[in-house]
């Protein structure tokens, strides 16, 4: 599968992109493969973990029951959990909201040998914001660009950014939505704000036309991961993971010292 067929350049039209596609898998074949990814998934991870010197940051948007939790829950519990860190981003705080956008952020960019998982991120602060005029088209330019900056600082300091937007049909959501409402285990994950955001649909998806548009470069690229189903979802992200981490090409240390005369004894 080539992963990369999902990146997207600078004028992304959300209405052209398949939110359905299944790569014309079944989705036992895929559930397999994704199984089978993860493997090798863990096995480079080990390495990255090793070697310590790259790190990884996978950032996560979509809209609400887009598919982020599920992602965290099913493509990075195939990696060793000592490797990844999650961090969700919620509404900012107080705090938070004295400092600039990307204050709250830093402090939790993957260090050297980790991955990273931003489940929502600062791209929020160019999106939600936006869709309930918090800040002016203006902001929302200036800020494109400190995320640029800010990326290519993490890039260039060692860091893999991938990006990737869950894109669901409104179809979908709807569906997912009411699915929180009717079965009792997922009540709790039901806020009533969502359908309110739900009616903003067509202002969220120009917020993020332009967000994508702005911030896809080299070192940051964007992806539009089709995902309506599940499974299939799961199969594009453990598979870009996997080409990342190949390209990375992290490499186990050297032994700092002479191991050739060393052995265990027996105590
Ligand atoms: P959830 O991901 O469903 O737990 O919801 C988190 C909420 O936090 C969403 O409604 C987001 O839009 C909101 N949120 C996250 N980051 C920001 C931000 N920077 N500014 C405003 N709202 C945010
Ligand atoms: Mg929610």
């Amino acid at each position: 599968m080539d992963s990369k067929r999902y990146r997207v350049g600078k004028k992304v039209n959300l209405s052209k992109l398949p939110t359905d596609d299944t790569g014309k898998l079944s989705r036992e074949d895929s559930e397999a493969e994704t199984l089978e990814i993860g493997l090798e998934l863990a096995k480079l991870q080990d390495r990255l973990y090793a070697e310590s010197k790259q790190s990884l940051l996978v950032v996560l948007q979509a809209r609400d029951a887009g598919g982020k939790d599920g992602t965290v829950k099913h493509v990075f519990e195939l990696i060793n959990p000592q490797g990844v860190i999650v961090t969700n981003f919620k509404v900012p705080n107080e705090e938070d909201l004295k400092h600039d956008f990307l204050w709250r952020i830093h402090p939790h960019t993957p260090a050297a040998g980790m991955i990273a998982v931003f489940n929502r991120s600062y791209y929020e602060d160019v999106l939600v914001t936006r869709v309930h005029d918090l800040i002016s088209d203006k902001e929302a330019e200036q800020r494109f660009k400190h995320i640029r900056h800010f990326e290519d600082l993490l890039a260039s300091r060692g860091t893999r950014i991938l990006k990737l937007y869950l894109h669901i049909s409104s179809e979908e959501q709807r569906e997912r939505l009411q699915e929180r409402l009717d079965d009792p285990e997922k009540n709790w994950k039901f806020n009533p704000s969502d359908l309110k955001e739900r009616a903003r649909w067509p202002e969220y998806t120009s917020a993020y036309e332009d967000a994508l548009s702005a911030t896809s470069t080299d070192a940051a690229p964007w992806y539009v991961i089709p995902a309506d189903h599940k499974w299939y979802r799961n199969r594009v992200i453990a598979t870009l993971l996997l080409d990342t981490l190949r390209e990375m090409n992290p490499q186990y240390p050297e032994p700092e010292f002479d191991l050739t005369n060393v052995a265990v004894g027996a105590i």
